[in-house]
């Protein structure tokens, strides 16, 4: 809950809530608050899974070069 505190001769005031958020409107509100599963493209170099717009972790390569040398492991 978002809340504005005025500063009123030196003290802090607070907006409170006249009502009690009900829990079908708190549950309406997280409706859209979710977790999302990671995207995973295979790597056109070495065909690794790995994330879109990120250099890829096993071979380095990004955009069809090497940028930066693979990790040993
Ligand atoms: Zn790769």
């Amino acid at each position: 809950m978002k809340c504005v505190v005025f500063i009123f001769k030196e003290k802090a005031i607070m907006g409170v809530p006249k009502r009690k958020t009900s829990q079908a409107r708190r549950d309406k509100r997280r409706a859209h608050k979710k977790l999302t599963a990671v995207s995973l493209s295979n790597c056109p170099q070495c065909t690794e899974l790995r994330m879109p717009h990120r250099v890829c972790p096993a071979c380095g390569y990004y955009h069809g070069r090497e940028v930066i040398e693979a990790e040993e492991s």
